[in-house]
């Protein structure tokens, strides 16, 4: 058992906290967030949006803030890149994902954006999620490279505990002994996460592998695992961005990748071996546990 937590923990028979973002339902069915890295020109942003909403995503995810490694790489268009993102929202209807860095952006993010993604590096930046639970609005709160479950979870719970009931959890990988991928992306966090709480949870595979081959089977799997949604970066040119250029999806990459997706769940639908939408039974997870929700409306 998870210690300390109150608001995020699930109690036995509790189902999965729906987490609706401008219509789009959260921990019911399977949401792909999609769009680049970074946003870097109005064009870029745009055409990306529209090509991911045709191939069937739900929302749309850039970064106008980055958290970057070197103070000299590219850091983002801050206000700009809120206002190409505003644009591509009123341009395709897709709810806008976007990370905020700073406890005081927040209220003026909050503005551009329907989702504030809190990222790895300031999972544990407690103002952060204070100033994240003040807002009210829907939070992705990415798991630190370096946590525990106990520790992510405690995170949701500073923001839950500000009165914000809006926070979706988001694995992206860990930092483990093994180089040969950027992170390591621990999918038992899906069941992990089910049994401990009922706050929805995603998965990156672009930040979890950083490799492209790896994104398509890394995401086949989170969705025989369960997951309530991925989310993947893609760029129309992937060659020329100027963040995570190896391992953003090209447009027929991410094409590709939703067809599957769809034929894992129509697969999963007929051999009716999962019961969408059911909650575990806690007493008796190893036996009676359910896979949540992948396999119901999503991806359509
Ligand atoms: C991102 O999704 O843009 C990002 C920076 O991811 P992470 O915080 O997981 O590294
Ligand atoms: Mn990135």
């Amino acid at each position: 058992m998870i210690k300390n937590i109150k608001l995020a923990a699930r109690t036995p028979g509790q189902k999965t906290t729906i987490i609706d973002v401008n219509g789009v339902k959260v921990g019911q069915g399977l949401v792909i967030i999609a769009g680049p890295c970074s946003v870097e020109t109005e064009s870029q942003t745009i055409e990306t949006a529209i090509a991911v909403k045709k191939a069937g995503a739900h929302m749309l995810r850039g970064g106008a803030f980055k958290p970057r490694t070197s103070p000299y790489a590219f850091q983002g268009l801050g206000l700009k890149g809120l206002k190409i993102l505003d644009k591509a929202r009123k341009e395709t209807g897709l709810p806008v994902v976007t990370e905020v860095v700073d406890t005081r952006d927040v209220s003026w993010v909050g503005e551009y954006a329907d989702v504030l993604q809190i990222g790895a590096r300031n999972m544990q930046n407690f103002s952060l999620l204070r100033e994240a639970g003040k807002s009210g609005k829907p939070i992705l709160l990415k798991r630190g490279m370096y946590s525990t479950l106990e520790e992510w979870l405690n995170c949701a719970e500073y923001i839950l505990a500000e009165g914000n009931p809006n926070v979706i959890l988001c694995e992206r990988g860990i930092r483990t002994f093994e180089t040969y991928t950027r992170n390591t992306l621990d999918l038992s966090m899906i069941p992990a996460v089910r049994r401990e709480s009922h706050l929805p949870i995603l998965i990156d595979p672009s930040h979890g592998t950083g490799l492209l081959p790896f994104i398509e089977p890394m995401s086949l799997a989170a969705v025989a695992a369960g997951t309530d949604g991925l989310e993947i970066e893609v760029h129309i040119d992937p060659a020329s961005a100027l963040s995570d250029k190896d391992q953003q999806l090209t447009i027929p990459m991410f094409e590709s990748l939703m067809e599957k997706l769809r034929k894992l769940k129509a697969f999963f639908e007929e051999s009716k071996m999962y019961v969408p939408g059911e909650s575990p039974d806690n007493s008796t997870p190893e036996t009676k546990f359910t896979l949540p929700s992948a396999f119901s409306e999503a991806v359509d």
